[in-house]
């Protein structure tokens, strides 16, 4: 395992920022040999809803969990170590820390989705996640799925601590976004397949089968390049697809009693809206 750190500041601009120096379990290899800082920007965090997270809640915020924005950079190794040097506490988290300046400037930034939770139950879930990413999705990062960058964990005041990091998705309010138009219903309906090509079932994608609606929005995000990446595979499983070999998402017209639940429910809203014009009549459910 890689000895590096991240240093996971929140309100770094703010009179009281807070920083926590967290150990890498899963980074992207082209991390291995840097040192990483993550700052976490201002804006509004989105609460995140861990399946069970909060059944051994006991105080606070503990397994719950909360998705930023955030901005890392890496660092070389020796640049790192100069200002380690030079005094800095390590203590973690350490507030109103004071960081000595870099030498040199960073090797790379990199705008991320930052999934940060606290408790055991909530660590195990993205370990979960993590290692899906970083196995069966792997072939399917920065396409139908977006990029991983690493899980890194530690202890604040005896409770675990932890963050996902991911792609950044820019486009990623349900709400603000609207009913989805045909192409975009064209473009989930092509990622679902290609997820359940490398056999996996996502689960939590068409939670009201009736209807469009925001809970499936939260699921389907929009890259900075306008494709679509799904996220939170939480409750996903593998699974031996029984859908044929789909070539053309317009070509699927027989979606109705497809083995398959969660494609037919892809595929037939794409099919519909692009053949039938029925788009208008799937309810959009804003609840
Ligand atoms: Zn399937």
């Amino acid at each position: 395992m890689p000895r590096i750190t991240i240093d996971v500041a929140f309100g770094r601009g703010s009179e009281h920022p807070v920083m926590y120096v967290l150990k890498p379990e899963k980074t992207l290899r082209a991390l291995h040999e840097d040192n990483l800082i993550l700052k976490i920007s201002d804006r509004v965090p989105h609460r995140l809803g861990g399946d069970g997270w909060r059944s051994d809640q006991l105080t606070g915020d503990i397994n719950r969990g909360w998705l930023y924005h955030g901005v890392l950079k890496t660092y070389p190794k020796a640049a790192h170590s100069l200002a380690r040097d030079s005094g800095r506490s390590m203590s973690s988290p350490s507030s109103g820390s004071s960081r000595g300046g870099f030498a040199t400037p960073p090797q790379a930034e990199l705008q991320v989705a930052v999934k940060w939770v606290r408790g055991m139950r909530a660590i195990e879930s993205l370990r979960r996640e993590a290692r899906m990413y970083d196995s069966v999705l792997w072939p399917l990062q920065g396409s139908a799925v977006p990029n991983f960058y690493g899980l890194f964990v530690g202890m604040e005041n005896d409770v675990e601590v932890g963050c996902l990091l991911l792609e950044w998705c820019p486009g990623n309010d349900p709400v603000a976004a609207g009913k989805p138009t045909a192409d975009v219903l064209r473009m989930r309906a092509q990622a679902v397949q290609d997820l359940h090509k490398v056999g996996v079932h996502h689960g939590q994608l068409y939670e009201r089968p009736d209807a469009l609606c925001v809970s499936d929005g939260r699921h389907f995000l929009r890259a900075q390049d306008g494709t679509i990446r799904i996220v939170d595979f939480q409750r996903a499983n593998m699974h031996q697809c029984r859908v044929s070999e789909v070539h053309d998402v317009d070509e699927y017209a027989d979606y109705q009693g497809s083995p398959c639940n969660e494609l037919a429910f892809a595929f037939g809203y794409s099919h519909n809206a692009y053949t039938k014009g029925l788009l208008k009549s799937i309810p959009w459910n804003t609840y």
